[in-house]
């Protein structure tokens, strides 16, 4: 019970990622309010952990809404007191080169990759601070550390979490407000599926993983785990790769 009487909160957690986050955290203790856009999917989640004897609540939660945030937050709030544990979960791939990409499809990626972590994370902060702390897992990619042949704005998008972590960690340590930042590499989700399903995408994509196989959701969230919990009390700024030695090489 790593996360015992902890209250999160997670966007983008009705699948994927951030769903395997909720339930392993709901197991750990905490109680796991999930944010997305997916209603269907979200109260899936929420029931899925219920039934497993979790305490979870579904919220409708558009990342690039600064009105939705603060509603999620007051609702997170009312509902159970206090938020000691944001993850920045929500994304959108992109695999357009420069000269591919337009204006409106930069936008976008940029508004829910980036903007909705700035968002999240200057809703959750005040309350945070009243907690007397708090962590926020911020969930970056290897395509936020190095380039690749396939994509830009998701690239632009994820280096800006990245480095945008490592300013709010060192404003809110004062607080004990810690934020971190997690870098999956390939991993089996919804949003990979149609690609990996390409066979010389999957076949290029395991080559290049040294450890042999693409990731699942269940091998990035105990990393998230570790962040969110006091385990990590002395860890903010850092960048946790989870991605089978990909960028290593
Ligand atoms: P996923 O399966 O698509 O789950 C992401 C969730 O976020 C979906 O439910 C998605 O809904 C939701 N979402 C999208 N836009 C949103 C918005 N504006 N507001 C609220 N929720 C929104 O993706 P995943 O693979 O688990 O990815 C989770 C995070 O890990 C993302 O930030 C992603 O960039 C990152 N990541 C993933 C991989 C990978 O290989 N899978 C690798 C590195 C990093 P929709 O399905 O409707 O979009």
């Amino acid at each position: 019970m790593r996360l015992e009487g902890k209250i999160a909160l997670i966007s983008g957690g009705a699948r994927g990622i951030g769903a395997a986050t909720a339930r392993l955290m709901a197991r750990e203790g905490a109680t796991v309010v999930i944010g997305d856009i997916l209603q269907k999917d979200g109260l899936g989640t929420e029931a899925e952990i219920s039934e497993a004897g979790g305490e979870a609540l579904f919220v409708s939660l558009d990342v690039t809404s600064e009105a939705d945030w603060n509603a999620a937050v007051s609702v997170t709030v009312t509902k159970y007191g206090k938020l000691d544990i944001l993850v920045n979960n929500a994304g959108i791939s992109s695999r357009t080169g420069v000269e591919e990409t337009t204006v409106e499809s930069w936008d976008q990626v940029m508004d829910i990759n980036a903007k909705g972590v700035f968002l999240g994370t200057k809703a959750a902060i005040p309350e945070m601070r009243k907690a007397g702390g708090g962590s926020i897992i911020n969930i970056s990619s290897i395509y936020g550390i190095v380039g690749s042949g396939a994509s830009s704005a998701y690239h632009a998008a994820k280096g800006a979490v990245r480095v945008f972590t490592k300013a709010a960690a060192i404003q809110y340590a004062k607080d004990g407000i810690r934020v971190n930042s997690v870098h999956p590499g390939f991993v089996d989700t919804p949003m990979t599926e149609a690609h990996h399903g390409i066979p010389s995408v999957r076949q290029a994509r395991t080559s290049q993983t040294p450890l042999g196989r693409l990731g699942v959701s269940e091998d990035i969230a105990p990393g998230i785990l570790y962040l969110a919990s006091d385990q990590s009390s002395f860890v903010t700024g850092s960048e946790l790769v989870i991605d089978g030695g990909m960028t290593s090489s």
